[in-house]
This record gives structure tokens, sequence and C-alpha cells, in this order.
């Protein structure tokens, strides 16, 4: 993830909670893109080191743990830096053009100049973060399996050009979709930090309540007496998502009755956060600076020292080394 700031529930239900259940199953590699926030922030940098430990923060509250997966910082293992040099010499500008966030970035971000190198780059960037750790898969939703696909093209240029001792040394990585349910924000578009309309991983519970209280629900539910539908109302989908059976039974059928206000069913939603929550803060609390200094101390060794195995291939069958 990017270090945006503090991360928010889509951040947790669109990734974060399953990456805590694969790291039961698999040997996880899990960063912060310090270096892609420069793609887009390039101008003012002084954000992306005090997000980049709120970010760090948040993996671990979330349940991401460092005995099990290896939590570092991109910028803290220079080979980051280092693949992404080669594998840009052999990448054509068209697929970067052609990738489908670089226009919506663009168009999205106007107010920013993206007509940069690094910016054009940032899928080499992206490629070369996967293809580092010679990976089996890489856990993304459906909106990120186009920069898998291109990372797979990258990885097979590449080893059609290069072999070690007649070996490919870049595997081509698959795709281990993830499900990430539908998630509103508080105006019922889909949560994200640039709508400024989350909920925060680290928001204390009565903030979470107030913001719940001003969320939009059903527009045909104008007054208490009129039927809503939950189906057609963010506060329905959180229900989805977030609480039990029972609870969303109580809902369907006191929304579509006019049974029940919306004050109260946006009060049980909140106590499906609050629970959800909880715990998280809990992590959270435990962690000092120092402690977060020594997982990304630790991980950051870690991390550079399987990506250095990949280096020492990828030197070699390029007859660097
Ligand atoms: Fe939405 Fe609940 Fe109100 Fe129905 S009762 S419109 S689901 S907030």
């Amino acid at each position: 993830m990017r270090p945006t700031g503090k991360l928010h529930l889509g951040n947790y239900m669109g990734a974060l909670h399953n990456w805590v259940n694969l790291q039961n199953d698999y040997e996880c590699y899990f960063f912060v893109a310090d270096l892609h926030a420069l793609t887009t922030d390039y101008a003012d940098p002084s954000n992306i080191l005090p997000n980049t430990r709120e970010v760090m923060l948040d993996y671990l509250a979330a349940g991401l743990d460092p005995a099990k997966s290896v939590l570092f910082v991109q910028s803290q293992v220079k080979q980051h830096f280092e693949l992404p040099l080669y594998l840009g010499m052999i990448t054509p500008v068209g697929w970067l053009e052609r990738v489908p966030s670089y226009k919506d970035m663009q168009e999205n971000l106007a107010e920013k100049d993206l007509s940069m190198y690094g910016f054009l780059g940032y899928p080499v960037l992206m490629a070369s973060d996967i293809l580092l750790y010679q990976p089996k898969y890489v856990p993304v939703g459906q909106d990120q399996q186009a920069h898998v696909e291109l990372t797979r093209e990258v990885a097979r240029r590449f080893n059609n050009f290069y072999k070690l001792n007649g070996e490919e040394v870049l595997p081509e990585p698959d795709v281990l979709l993830t499900p990430s349910p539908k998630l509103p924000g508080t105006d019922g578009r889909k949560m994200s930090k640039s709508y400024g309309n989350t909920i925060l991983l680290s928001d204390p519970e009565p903030e979470v309540r107030k913001k719940l209280k001003t969320m939009v629900t059903d527009p045909a539910r104008v007054r208490r007496t009129d039927p809503g539908d939950p189906d057609k109302c963010p506060v329905g989908d959180l229900h989805k998502v977030f609480s039990s059976h029972d609870t969303l039974e109580k809902v369907y059928a006191g929304c579509r009755t006019a049974g029940i206000g919306c004050i109260e069913c946006k009060g049980w939603a909140a106590d499906a956060l609050v629970q959800i929550l909880n715990p998280i803060q809990e992590r959270r609390a435990k962690y000092s600076d120092a402690d977060v200094d020594d997982v990304l101390k630790d991980g950051a060794a870690r991390a550079e020292a399987r990506a250095e195995q990949t280096m020492a291939e990828v030197r070699a069958a390029m007859k660097l080394a």
C-alpha cells in the first residue's frame, strides 16, 4: 500500500484483512510503498515518512505478524531501486501508456503535473517490487489484475532475453484473487481517502458513531414512516459486510416495513464496526515507536536477503556480474 495516511475500513476489507489470513498459509512479504508515493507527491514529500509509519502501525494493528510475515518499507531495501532500472531497459513505453490507471490518475489528479518519467514508469517499479521475491502468487483485488498482467509480460520479456544456465530467472506470478466486498463511505460513494468519506481503523468509538449518524441512507426513505430498502442504502451495505445474520434479518424486516428508524439501524451498524475495530485498536496501542523501528529493521534485513538472491541471478543472467 502507498503511505497516504492512516488506513480505513475500505483498505482493511479490500486487502489487509485477506493478508492477515494469507500469512498463515504462505511465506508472505508485505511492504509500504513509499517510493510509489514519490511518483505523485514528488513536489512535497514531507508527509511520506510519517505516513509510512502510520501505515506500518495499521498493518501491525490489523494483525500482520512480523513472526509470520516479512514487513518492511520499500525504500529501505536497495534492490527495489536496482531491478526497476534493468526492467526499465526492456519495457516498451507503449505498454506503460496502456496501463488503465495511467490515464485515470492523470485525470483524477489534474492539479498535479504527472507528465514525469517516474510516474510513467511506476508499473515497472511495481513489477520489480513483485518479481524481486520470485513469488508464486500476488494477492490482489480485481482492480489490480491489470498490473499483475503487465508484471507477467515484463517477466516473460526478461526471460526471453536472458537466461541463467538455460533457466528462467523471473517466474511469472499468478494472481491470487482476494475478495473485496463493496464498502461504501459515509457519503455512499466508494470509501476512499480522496472523497473524505472514510472510517479509519484508528477512529475511536465516539467518532465511528458520529460518522455513522451522518451517513447517507436510502433516498426513498424520507420520513420515519416511509419503508426503505437496505439493498439501496449504504448503511445496508455496511450491515451486509459486518453484521451478524440475526441483525441483518432485523434490518431487512424493520427497514422494509418502516418498523425501525434509520438512527436505530445506524446504531446497530456502529455496534458491528466497533466490534471489528476494538481488537485492532487494542493491538495498535501495544506497539511503541521503538517496536515499530525494530519490526522495520528486521523486516528490511529479511527482505533484502531474499531480494539479493534474485538480484544475484538477474545480474548473472544479464552478464553484468
Ligand atoms: Fe438504511 Fe437502515 Fe435506514 Fe433502511 S433503516 S434506509 S437500511 S439506515
